[in-house]
């Protein structure tokens, strides 16, 4: 029996709807390229949206096609979100951060029509520009006065085309599983993979995202959204802040420790999103700084970590510096970013504070919505007892189901997981612990080692500012590790100073068997630190244990 209720579909447009009808004066606060501040509101964004999608529909972009963006976090950007996806169209994020040629293939992959750019990034468009045939125009995100030199057939002004449209716009109705944005993985390994989001996995994400026990936003937040726009839709939160109407701040181009600091105490932020890197970078400036910061006017209460483990260093100093919670999350582009979320059960209140960090860097227990188990070689499924370690699958309503144009042919196991390719522990309660990408798993004697345990347990050191481990070949063991650091400018350490810390901290047998300095680590364009180059470049190392 069918029910009898209304068949309204979940579409972005609606977010946007909603925020400027029952949030309109919440602020937006966006930090722009030429540096200077620009305040707005969630009515004023979607008046813009509008704008744009008459722009959009002038330019005769039709619905499904794809429209580009190298951008950083600013209202623009945020205005394209709900632009190009409300109209019909799909956004394609494009990482700038990524090699010219990648960001080529993405383009051409994608077939996007349109490339809407910060003038940051002038020098690379026109370096891309002669290889992207399926481009027909290149809108520069400035006013007409700002227009950078750039020779390219159909470039525009943003503010000039948005000058010259009309507010009035009534936002399409269609059908909720049609495509919304397009994210390019950024594999370590072979091309990138597109994945294709709807709107209906994009409004359900948002809900769970908004849900209490997901991130828990409200009207009442300011959020410092410092993941890029360009990232796995950041990772859902302009969707989330628009469907409760938080405050919302863009740091533009500006992530360094110093300007966040300013922003989070400027703009009373009491929540905000990042990965490790760039909060070690706000420790280093808040640390280093010749004069004491003066904290006593921030609201920062939490903190989402994610993209990479959260050190527990990283807890600890939010704890230490803002009395804030770090709420710890893993997900990735093919999950719609968070699938599971650090917070804690009733039961852990009033922990002591070392307990407490203890389940802050685990990555935290699925939300609803999203099912989550880890299989052994074969396929079974691995008790959840927080020591056996299997691979990780998930399954959901917001879990890609295959990549774009079919790349990589399917993208689920026979019985319909998504296989992440991370290893991962449960416990009891539900609380995931990433112990590695399967491909970097060290294999000691039959056992596996956790590189992440061991470089979470290596930044600890107060002399180690990176950290990486990969497994070196061993004659007696396979595998055993190797601990790649970047030390501090300001402090000393000798290799043996850095195994006598980590002793007890750390399973016994997975001490390292060497450190080594290095100046600095590769990284992916999403910061992490990118494990194939670094066991290339230490093909053939010899540890010390293992000398003939
Ligand atoms: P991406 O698709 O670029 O977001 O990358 C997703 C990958 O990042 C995951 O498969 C994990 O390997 C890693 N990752 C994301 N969040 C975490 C976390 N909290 N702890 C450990 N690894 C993480």
């Amino acid at each position: 029996m069918h029910a009898l209720m209304q068949q309204r579909p979940l579409l972005i447009s609606g977010l946007i709807e909603h925020a400027a009808t029952y949030h309109g004066d919440r602020e937006i606060v966006s930090c722009q390229v030429d540096g200077s501040i620009l305040r707005s509101d969630w009515r004023q964004l979607h008046a813009r949206a509008k704008r744009l999608a008459n722009v959009l529909t002038g330019f005769g972009v039709q619905a499904g096609d794809r429209v580009a963006t190298l951008a950083w976090n600013t209202h623009r950007h945020v205005e394209l979100y709900f632009g190009v996806s409300g109209m019909g169209a799909v956004l394609h994020t494009v990482n700038p951060r990524l090699f010219a040629e990648q960001i080529v293939y993405i383009l051409n992959h994608a077939e996007s029509r349109y490339v809407f750019f910060d003038t940051t990034f002038t020098d690379l468009v026109a370096k891309i520009a002669p290889q992207c045939p399926h481009i027909k125009g290149f809108v520069a995100l400035c006013s007409r006065a700002q227009m950078p030199a750039l020779n390219v057939a159909r470039l525009y002004s943003y503010e000039d085309l948005l000058d010259g449209a009309s507010a009035e716009y009534a936002w399409p109705v269609f059908e909720e599983t049609r495509a919304s944005s397009l994210c390019y993985t950024s594999g370590t390994t072979g091309n990138p993979k597109g994945v294709l989001y709807s709107h209906r996995s994009t409004v359900l994400h948002t809900f769970a995202a908004c849900a209490a026990d997901g991130l828990g936003l409200s009207a009442n937040d300011s959020v410092l959204l410092v993941v890029p726009l360009f990232h796995v839709n950041a990772w859902g939160v302009p969707y989330a802040a628009a469907m409760c109407g938080a405050k919302l701040v863009l740091p533009g181009p500006g992530v360094g420790g110093e300007s966040i600091f300013r922003l989070l105490r400027d703009e009373a932020c009491n929540f905000s999103l990042g990965v490790p890197t760039v909060w070690l970078g706000l420790f280093d400036y808040i640390e280093g700084s010749a004069a004491k910061l003066d904290v006593s006017t921030m609201r920062l209460k939490r903190v989402v970590v994610g993209g990479s483990a959260a050190p527990r260093a990283i807890i600890e100093k939010f704890e230490k510096h803002f009395g804030a919670f770090v709420i710890q999350v893993w997900g990735m582009s093919e999950t719609s970013s968070p699938a599971t979320i650090g917070n804690l059960l009733p039961k852990h209140a009033g922990l002591p504070l070392e307990r407490r960090f203890d389940l802050q860097v685990l990555q935290g227990r699925a939300i609803y919505g999203v099912e989550i188990e880890i299989f052994d070689a074969d396929g079974s499924p691995l008790p959840h007892d927080g020591k056996v370690f299997g691979e990780l699958k998930v399954r959901g309503p917001w879990v890609a189901g295959g990549y774009y144009r079919g790349d990589d042919g399917a993208a689920l196991d026979d019985t319909g997981w998504f296989p992440t390719g991370d290893v991962a522990t449960i416990d009891r309660d539900g609380f995931v612990r990433i112990t590695d990408r399967s491909k970097d798993v060290i294999k000691s004697g039959g056992e596996w080692i956790s590189s992440i345990d061991l470089e979470n347990a290596a930044v600890g050191h107060e002399a180690v500012q990176e950290a990486a481990v990969i497994g070196i070949a061993h004659r007696r063991w396979q595998e055993r590790p190797l601990l790649v650091v970047v030390k501090r400018p300001d402090k000393e350490a000798a290799p043996a100073d850095i195994l006598a810390y980590l002793q007890d901290k750390i399973t016994k047998w997975w001490l390292p068997d060497d450190v080594v300095f290095v100046d600095a680590l590769p990284h992916t364009a999403t910061g992490k630190v990118q494990k194939l180059e670094l066991r290339e470049r230490f093909k053939g190392y010899r540890l010390p244990t293992d000398q003939s």
